[in-house]
């Protein structure tokens, strides 16, 4: 396959925002693939040449990608830097720059898609000293062959600036479509995907075999699984009712989820968006080797900070001091931490995700060796409500942030948001405050203390069902002026000319921003808003929802993808619930 055919196909998806249009361009392209060139295509159209938790970057400044492109075209460094000050896009700088070259000679011969992978593979694997020179001569080699639209996605892909937007579903679609016929076998191969997380595989093993290359599938020791997720409800009643019968009820612990892969004396650990993260908690890892009685194992535990002379649970924000490159050692000591297990995904060849939660929790009971820096999570079954509101008060008298309900008979659902574990926050019961994570959508400037900074951003929820980000507040307090510092250097990076295609406003932003970053904000209710789209017909025709008072928690979620954020399905949820309890509400008398 020639990588011009890649780059028409981008340029096409790139000026649709239909999903299904967007999926039929890939099902064209994706036939036209050896199996071997299809791994490849995928990770390429998803900007990057290895599955994330690899954590394989391209490293490129943009100063090394200029001098490349000068290297190229034989275009003085001063004429490109110009042009790229007038476009702001390396990528149309280089579709420019061979547009010139074109005019002078033509092009010897053209490359494959699996040319430009490997060279940008190899790029990517450069690392230390005078590897900016070779990165530079390798990125100009690469682009001499180019046509201007090859170029110019080629160097989208380098800079971290393919703005695609395709979502991981949509490239299961595909794949389904072309390899199967059927879009609706889509779920048996995103059960691939959500034990591996990694997409180029799953796409290769479908191409090659059909459905049974997914069912070769299995677990493996140093691939992160994609998460199980929790529902939420308000109260213990609602909670018993959906599940039924007997229930598990856990201690919410307010920490860092992270998932612990063991082999032997190797230990991996990956946040809830399956980075790695393994050089945050060194500390972590001696307690893996010690504490967990198994050869090989994935595990899933909450990281908490604690008070080491009380064993005191602190709260999440002392966790952050942990996330620093240097200075491990110290934070070490000074932010100690300790692991809750709340369960066991893998064992020495035993797959336990098929298994029932009481079947898990029995299995992680013998292979934790529990101490004063280890702990299973705190559990009772019960069926009374009574008893399991009890239990949360307890929990949140400990520290914990209320409780997480499981249904005993429920496997381990890969990627999944499902009933079979519910959340049950302490918010909730304190009248209508709440939190909710938001994505950054757009921007305002701001003036007087804060002119030369974004003084507010608009905030917005995820719909799953189209794939788009639905407004829900503008927010501009509850920053430090450090954050509002912080917060306009980091979202400059994500600026872009015009609203995102997956955003839904009916509010013009001063600027608007590729939907990337997801912050925590409390408000302290929910109202119904003319203005934002986050529900918008669905309370009342003509009507969104809005946070009322909303305020930034200091809580930058750089653990969730924007994908995961809250969504507007729980935010209606959320209002009805607070419609309710005010009803319930003695009236005052006047
Ligand atoms: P939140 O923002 O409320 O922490 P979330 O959106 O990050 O939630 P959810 O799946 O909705 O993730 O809620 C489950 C989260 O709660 C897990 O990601 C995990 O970090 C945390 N947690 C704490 N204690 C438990 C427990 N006992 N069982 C499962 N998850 C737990």
């Amino acid at each position: 396959m020639l990588f011009k055919e890649v780059a028409e196909i981008m340029e096409q998806v790139e000026s649709t925002t239909k999903r299904l249009e967007m999926t039929s361009l890939l099902v064209e392209l994706f036939k036209k693939a050896s199996p071997a060139e299809l791994e490849k295509l995928v990770y390429l159209l998803q900007g990057k040449v290895r599955p994330d938790y690899e954590g394989l970057e391209f490293g490129v400044a943009e100063k090394l990608v200029l001098r490349s492109l000068s290297e190229f075209s034989g275009v003085d460094d001063e004429t490109v830097e110009k042009l790229y000050k007038e476009t702001g896009d390396l990528g149309s700088v280089a579709e420019m720059l061979a547009q010139r070259k074109i005019q002078k000679k033509l092009l010897s011969r053209e490359p494959t898609l699996t040319d430009v992978y490997e060279k940008l593979y190899k790029l990517a694997k450069l690392g230390g000293k005078g590897s900016v020179t070779q990165k530079t001569s390798l990125l100009s080699s690469l682009l001499i062959d180019m046509s201007p639209k090859e170029a110019k996605y080629a160097v989208r892909i380098v800079t971290g600036r393919l703005r695609l937007g395709i979502a991981d579903y949509t490239i299961l679609d595909a794949i389904a479509q072309a390899f199967t016929g059927d879009k609706s076998n889509r779920p048996v191969i995103e059960r691939a995907y959500n034990i591996s997380s990694d997409l180029g595989a799953v796409a290769r093993a479908v191409a090659e075999k059909g459905l049974n290359g997914v069912y070769d599938f299995k677990i493996t020791v140093g691939k992160p699984i994609r998460p199980m997720l929790a529902e939420r409800l308000t109260t213990v009643q609602e909670v018993l009712d959906k599940i039924g019968g007997e229930v598990a009820a856990e201690y919410k612990l307010d920490g860092e989820r992270v998932q612990i892969h063991k082999n032997n004396g190797n230990v991996l650990l990956f946040s809830r968006r399956l980075e790695n993260i393994t050089s945050h908690y060194p500390d972590a890892i001696e307690i893996v080797r010690k504490n967990v009685n198994a050869r090989e194992a994935v595990l899933e535990a909450e990281c908490v900070a604690i008070n080491p002379d009380t064993g005191e649970l602190l709260p999440f924000q002392e966790l952050m001091h942990r996330r620093r490159k240097y200075g491990i050692e110290e934070a070490m000591k000074e932010y100690p931490i300790a692991l809750f297990f709340f369960d066991l995904l893998y064992a020495d060849g035993v797959d336990y995700t098929e298994k029932t939660y009481l079947e898990r929790r029995e299995a992680l009971k013998n292979i934790i060796i529990e101490d004063e820096r280890v702990k299973i999570v705190k559990q009772i079954i019960s069926r009374d409500p009574e008893q399991i509101e009890a239990f949360m008060e307890e929990a949140i008298s400990e520290g914990c942030e209320g409780l997480v309900v499981k249904d005993l008979k429920a496997s381990y659902r890969a990627g999944a948001r499902e009933w079979s574990w519910i959340k049950l926050k302490r918010e909730y019961k304190a009248e209508v405050a709440d939190t909710f994570d938001l994505v950054i959508v757009g921007g305002f400037h701001g003036r007087g203390k804060r002119a030369g900074k974004y003084g507010a951003y608009l905030l917005a929820a995820y719909d799953p069902d189209e794939d788009v980000f639905r407004t829900f507040a503008k927010c501009g307090t509850g920053f430090t002026d450090e954050d509002l510092t912080v917060f306009t250097e980091m979202m400059n990076k994500y600026k872009i000319g015009h609203k995102h295609p997956r955003v839904d406003s009916k509010i013009e932003a001063d600027v608007w921003f590729e939907p990337r970053i997801v912050v925590e904000i409390i408000a302290s209710e929910i109202t119904l808003s003319p203005v934002h789209t986050c529900g918008l017909d669905v309370i009342r025709r003509g009507s969104g929802l809005a946070g009322r008072f909303p305020k930034y928690t200091g809580r930058l979620r750089d653990d969730k993808a924007p994908e995961q954020a809250t969504t507007v399905k729980e935010i209606v949820e959320m209002y009805r619930n607070q419609l309710k309890k005010v009803e319930e509400q003695p009236q005052e008398s006047t």
